[in-house]
């Protein structure tokens, strides 16, 4: 019986790589020495992607599939997929929601405790042996009393707001569209930044996003302001970031993600108010597998009866007349 050919642009899991090469006849295009030749000879065979996220799914890409129905991310952000191409020539596009929620709201409470309290930096004092002549400083900046706004109040957005509010906080957001939910709605991202102290960012990334917390979001925030980002490095002016925290327009920021990873700018890296973590939000064993796994379900319901599991909104489930 011949198996569905499943293109891996880049390497993924070793548990998405091992079930996918137990169902699928799987061509790992990272280790062919002449990638333009396999794509040339086999890329009319392939009629799914299974991808990390990088190298990016393109309209290039697409273009030398032409058989190509599903493309499965392994991530709940899938701006490395050209999704509203895929939709264009009606390519599915699925991604990994809900399994990571909470891994990524923890990150996103843990960075802002680290933030506020500056508790990396306390820890840094201990190792290096500078307690014993004296008490770390005091920290400028406490939880009781701020504002947070949380700028994307989606599935990850929400935990967040849940987990915050024991801590007494008042939470507030900002979408394009409002909720039913028992947090105050701000119409724009500048109105949320003038009404809190605190900013979580929890949008998705891509061009719509990009670069919205800039410097006049910022300055709005104010000296006392905190930005908290486990979205996309994109979404934050990144340079208008480290000019606000070198000049104290903001205190400090907690970031899981940067413009242009893994490299993190020898600016930031030396500024002592940033709290700097290398893309963990969702990186927990349990939590990486559940991801992988729903990679490989999504493909397997495809393949066996025509649905996919979590497909992204510019990509809704086709019609039945559609599937294979
Ligand atoms: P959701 O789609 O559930 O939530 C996204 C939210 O952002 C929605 O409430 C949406 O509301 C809002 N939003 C989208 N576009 C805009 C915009 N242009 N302006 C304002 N608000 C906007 O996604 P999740 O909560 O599941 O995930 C959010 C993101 O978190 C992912 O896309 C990913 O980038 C990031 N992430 C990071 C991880 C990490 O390791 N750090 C791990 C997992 C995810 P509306 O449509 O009304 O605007």
């Amino acid at each position: 019986m011949t198996h569905p050919v499943v293109l891996m642009p880049g390497p993924m899991t070793e548990h998405v790589m091992a079930a996918c090469a137990a169902r699928f006849d799987v061509i790992r295009l990272w280790e062919h020495s002449d990638q333009d030749e396999t794509l040339r000879t086999r890329g009319a065979t392939v009629t799914a992607i299974a991808t990390a996220g990088s190298p990016p799914v393109d309209a290039a890409l697409m273009d030398r599939l032409p058989n190509l129905r599903i493309v499965s991310g392994f991530g709940v952000g899938y701006d490395s997929i050209d999704a509203v191409e895929a939709a264009r020539r009606g390519i599915i596009v699925t991604n990994t929601p809900d399994v990571l929620t909470d891994d990524v709201a923890d990150v996103a409470l843990g960075l802002l405790l680290m933030a506020v309290r500056e508790l990396p930096q306390a820890e840094r004092y201990l190792r290096e042996g500078k307690w014993r002549s004296g008490p770390f400083r005091l920290a400028p900046a406490t939880l009781r009393g701020r504002k947070l706004g949380i700028f994307g109040l989606g599935r990850i957005g929400e935990a967040i707001a849940r987990r915050a509010e024991p801590f007494g906080v008042e939470v507030r957001y900002h979408n394009r569209r409002p909720k039913a939910v028992p947090y105050r709605y701000c119409a724009t991202l500048a109105e949320l930044a003038d009404q809190v102290d605190t900013l979580v960012i929890a949008t998705p990334g891509g061009p719509a996003t990009r670069h919205l917390v800039d410097a006049d979001v910022l300055r709005r925030l104010g000296g006392r302001g905190i930005v908290v980002n486990v979205a996309r490095g994109s979404v934050i002016d990144q340079a208008a970031l480290i000019d606000a925290l070198r000049s104290g327009t903001i205190l400090s920021a907690g970031l899981d993600v940067f413009e242009n990873e893994p490299h993190v700018p020898g600016e930031l890296l030396a500024l002592p108010n940033a709290v700097l973590l290398p893309h963990v939000g969702s990186a927990s064993v349990d939590t990486r597998r559940a991801m992988g796994q729903l990679v490989v379900d999504n493909l397997v319901s495809w393949f066996e009866r025509g649905t996919a599991l979590t497909p992204v909104p510019e990509t809704p489930q086709p019609e039945p007349a559609h599937a294979p």
